[in-house]
């Protein structure tokens, strides 16, 4: 369970969190959207502390974890992002092994099994030893996906995991993430896809302008909006 409280962040005199409180139990997924501007990856980046907040608080199962070291919660929390940011370079074997060899400390020989069990679970253990460049777009993410879920984290961050993909590739890298909801993962995923969070998140938080303006379940949100902000985001996207 992952609970933000009264998250407030500003860069310079630019106060982009006001006040968000965000609250995803174990094995739920929770939606974030709202327009460009409005704060989203900013809270995905207070939430795993590559940002620190200026005020508020941040809670894994109940207990904060702001005064651990940082490097401890991003153990916990795996982070997709739009750009896949895989190494150029290196197989897509060594981009998922990498960190399990150098952060987890496995033997060359336990970080390959995991990587490529992981891989499988993706559906790209076949392309294991090709470089990212000769993957599609929603192969490469499908990889960049294998390699945060290799790691364990208790829960995964997504921003925007789609939106640099060609049409036709989204829906694979969709379905995945649709998969790894029904398994049970806890996931905060900051998306444009209505659908998704239509027909996958367990509750939508509409955020703008630096506050959460409404939280609910899905139908709440879409069927039901209480306020003029989210009536007109909703008849702009969908
Ligand atoms: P989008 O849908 O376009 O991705 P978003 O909701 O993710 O938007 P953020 O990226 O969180 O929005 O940005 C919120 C505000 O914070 C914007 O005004 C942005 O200019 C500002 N901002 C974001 N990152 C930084 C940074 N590193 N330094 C200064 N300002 C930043
Ligand atoms: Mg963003």
């Amino acid at each position: 369970t992952l609970t933000g409280k009264g998250l407030h962040l500003s860069f310079g005199s630019n106060h982009v969190l006001r006040g968000i409180d965000l609250h995803v139990e174990r094995g739920t997924t929770a939606s974030v959207i709202g327009p460009s501007g409005s704060g989203k990856s900013t809270l995905l980046r207070v939430l795993n502390r590559l940002i620190e907040p200026d005020q508020g608080d941040i809670l894994l199962d109940g207990r904060s974890v702001l005064k651990d070291n940082p490097d401890e919660l991003r153990r916990r929390i795996g982070m997709v992002f739009q750009q896949f940011n895989l190494f150029p370079h290196k197989t897509v074997l060594d981009n998922v092994s990498l960190a399990l060899r150098k952060l987890r400390k496995m033997s060359a020989g336990e970080a390959r099994e995991k990587a490529l069990a992981q891989l499988d679970l993706v559906g790209l253990k076949h392309k294991a030893d090709v470089r990212p460049g000769n993957l599609s777009g929603g192969q490469q993410q499908r990889v960049a996906i294998a390699r945060a879920l290799a790691m364990d984290p208790e829960v995964m961050f997504f921003d925007e995991a789609t939106s640099a993909l060609d049409p036709e590739l989204v829906k694979g890298v969709l379905a995945l993430m649709a998969d790894l909801a029904s398994a049970g993962m806890t996931m905060v995923v900051v998306t444009h896809e209505m659908g998704f969070s239509r027909n996958v998140s367990d509750t939508v938080t509409f955020m703008d302008g630096g506050v959460v303006v409404e939280s609910g379940p899905p139908s709440a949100i879409f069927d039901d909006a209480q306020t003029p902000r989210l009536r007109s985001f909703l008849s702009d996207v969908l």
